[in-house]
This record gives structure tokens, C-alpha cells and sequence, in this order.
């Protein structure tokens, strides 16, 4: 039996950087583009607030580039403030670098099962024979979005466990996985539960 499980971001995740007004280190973006053409010379940035003071911060999108190098659609975009936009560039490695930021995705995402219960605890469902007579569950797990998260978290969230009881499976080789479920990734993996 294979369930799919998909992490899904519901928000713009935080900015991490100081604040120079209060040495806050939250930003909260809401997705708002500044751009300034100089002649044929663009600048263009994405401003993000700070979470305790308001102060507004500039995060470098574009950088006196010349208009005519700017991929065709992102000017556009750029101009009508495209929601999508700032998700896309918030999980670009090299935007994040420039403008030396972080981010913190707690509580911007959820953890869609579809329903799915990898335990197999029934709802007065019939089980299927395959499933039972092998007493496992495959589960793949998507990333709709680059979220650091623990794979424990993730299981015990889909399967309503604490994360004491997801320990407990991984000591007892009733959780298993290729990845190390105890470190934090981002990127699309698979379990298989035993029960
Ligand atoms: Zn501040």
C-alpha cells in the first residue's frame, strides 16, 4: 500500500535578519516589489517588514541590470506584484545568499495526507488483503516547496503519534527509511511503516 503525503506551504515564510532599527531578526514580506529604472538600468527588490518595529527592508532582487538582459515576463511581474513571485525568489539559493537571509517556515506549512493513515487503524474500512497479509505501509512524501523539516515530525503528525512513539518505531526497526529521519530535509523521500 503506497500513500502519498505532500508538504505544502500555506504562506510566505519569515525572513531571518537583523533589523537595524531594533535588532529584531524577523521580517515578514507580503510579497510587494520595488523597482526604479534608471536609463536602460534596473534595480528591482523585494521589501520585506520588520516583525516588531515595521522598518521596512530592501531584499535585492535585481541589481543595475540592463533592461534588455531582464528575462522576458519578470518585468511584468515584477510591476504587478506577482504573489507568486516572491515564493519563487524567497527559495532561490543565490537571492538568499546576496541578501545574506534566512528563512523560518514555522507555521507557514502544512502537512497534507490525503486522508491517508499509514497505520492502517481502520474505520471500519475493510483492510485490503495485500496490505494486511504484508503488514506495511509505503509512504512517499513530497515537497511542494523546499521546507526544512524532520522527517519524525512529519510522522507523527500524519500518523498522530508523539514523537516519543516515532522513536520508539525507529528503535524498534518498525520505521525505516533511506534518509536520516532525525535531521532536517527538504527534498522528496520515502518510509516504510511495519505494523
Ligand atoms: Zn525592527
Amino acid at each position: 500500500m503506497l500513500n502519498t503525503w505532500v508538504v505544502m506551504p500555506t504562506c510566505l515564510p519569515l525572513v531571518l535578519r537583523r533589523c537595524h532599527a531594533c535588532a529584531s531578526e524577523r521580517f515578514r514580506t507580503s510579497g510587494k516589489f520595488r523597482v526604479n529604472a534608471n536609463h536602460k538600468l534596473i534595480d528591482a527588490w523585494l521589501l520585506a517588514l520588520c516583525t516588531v518595529c515595521g522598518e521596512t527592508a530592501k531584499l535585492t532582487v535585481l541589481e543595475r541590470r540592463n533592461v534588455r538582459s531582464v528575462q522576458p515576463g519578470l518585468l511584468d511581474r515584477l510591476h504587478d506584484n506577482d504573489p507568486g513571485l516572491a515564493a519563487e525568489l524567497l527559495q532561490d539559493p543565490a537571492v538568499r545568499r546576496r541578501n545574506r537571509i534566512a528563512l523560518d517556515w514555522d507555521g507557514a506549512w502544512r502537512l497534507d495526507t490525503g486522508g491517508s493513515d499509514p497505520l492502517d487503524r481502520g474505520r471500519g474500512l475493510p483492510r485490503s488483503s495485500e496490505a494486511e497479509s504484508l503488514g506495511k505501509s509505503d509512504v512517499s512524501v513530497r515537497f511542494a516547496a523546499r521546507i526544512p523539516v524532520r522527517p519524525v515530525r512529519l510522522v507523527a503528525e500524519g500518523c498522530g503519534l508523539s514523537r516519543a512513539e516515532v522513536e520508539r518505531l525507529i528503535a524498534e526497526g518498525k520505521l525505516v527509511s533511506v534518509v536520516r529521519l532525525n535531521a532536517r530535509l527538504s527534498g522528496d523521500f520515502t518510509f516504510t511503516l511495519k505494523h
